[in-house]
């Protein structure tokens, strides 16, 4: 759907620009429509020839890159990004779950690999990080209201005060405070949860949900009829 070849769409907003190297269309797919919603802009391209012309006409401050394309390997496509010097974050999307492969791919210049399949959730993690990286972020503390979250430390402060926390309520506060002012489902919360238990219990977000707020205050996250929660920014 956004095919390079197809329609350039032009973007004048300031938006981090993402190339997307992926020649699985049902990937592909899910990648694109994942980081758009996450407000990238995203660029797609399905070999490595369109993404060399989408290299040399625009400028990304991310690119998504698969190893078997159509064309050639993705280490290859990598090696020759980095030989021109453009220090552009790289993420590899591999299905080869083989550690001399990863260490192949980190040592040619790449910045992080995810093993297929992977959680979309986890994609946009890694991005996350890899952005505050190579911005030169070094405090990816998470600010809403009076409370504050410092996922490296796995920390939280409410007033200056520390709070302590379950692993799932910090990990559910996360989601709510990177997505300050949106609705979050059920649903979208549940997958945040992923990896913390095979199964998520039906009512384990209420269960969090409950915990955050008497830690937290009643009034730091909305319930939103039918539709989910959402975290009050002026708590
Ligand atoms: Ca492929």
């Amino acid at each position: 759907m956004r095919s390079f070849r197809g329609n350039i769409i032009i973007d004048n907003e300031e938006r981090m620009r993402v190339l997307v190297v992926e020649d699985d269309k049902i990937i592909g797919d899910g990648v694109v429509a994942g980081l758009q919603m996450e407000g990238y802009a995203v660029d797609w391209v399905e070999d490595i020839e369109s993404a060399e012309t989408a290299l040399e006409t625009n400028d990304y401050n991310l690119i998504v890159l698969d190893i078997g394309l159509p064309d050639g390997s993705g280490l290859d496509l990598l090696k020759k990004t980095r030989g021109q010097k453009k220090d552009i974050p790289v993420l590899i999307l591999t299905a080869y779950d083989d550690v001399s492969f990863k260490v192949k791919g980190l040592d040619g210049g790449a910045d992080d690999y995810l093993i297929k399949p992977f959680k979309l959730e986890e994609l946009t993690a890694r991005m996350r990080a890899l952005r505050r990286r190579s911005e030169g972020r070094a405090d990816p503390t998470l600010e809403v209201g009076n409370i504050e979250l410092d996922p490296a430390a796995k920390k939280v402060t409410k007033d200056g005060k520390n709070i302590n926390l379950g692993p799932k309520e910090f990990a559910i506060l996360q989601i709510l405070m990177e997505k300050k002012g949106k609705v979050l489902s059920k649903a979208q919360l549940e997958d945040g949860l992923y990896g913390w238990d095979a199964e998520v219990e039906s009512n384990t977000v209420e269960v969090h949900i409950h915990g955050l707020r008497k830690k937290l205050g009643k009034e730091i996250i909305e319930t939103v009829k039918y539709v989910g929660y959402r975290l009050n920014e002026d708590n």
